[in-house]
């Protein structure tokens, strides 16, 4: 079985069709020096750039524990990768910004 390749933001499978992503996860490594992301596929497939996913042995299901933790509550861990950016953003400044004075109703 044929692995699918990663270029340029994008999963090529081994039949032609070309995914993009629709959510991800940062986790980061248990030393802390190392951020991995997980990606949900828009075929519904989940990658990982972690070296449990890189040496997971050729011929099985592939996959590692953030893959197995996102598949298992079907990506409600993950984000699309535009709020996550305007997510750490939001984090990164919000000790220098106010909360703004009018209230705004949270869903
Ligand atoms: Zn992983």
């Amino acid at each position: 079985m044929a692995d699918a390749s990663f270029k340029n933001g994008k999963k090529h499978n081994p039949d032609g069709t070309v995914c993009t992503i629709v959510k991800i996860k940062e986790t980061l490594s248990s030393n802390g020096n190392t951020k991995y992301t997980t990606t949900l596929w828009s075929d519904n497939t989940y990658s990982c750039n972690c070296p449990g996913w890189a040496m997971h042995k050729r011929g099985g299901e592939r996959k590692c524990k953030h893959t197995k933790a996102s598949a298992a509550c079907n990506g409600a861990d993950m984000v699309t990768p535009g709020s996550q950016h305007n997510a750490n953003l939001a984090a990164a400044r919000s000790p220098l910004t106010p909360p703004p004075p009018r209230r705004v109703a949270i869903r």
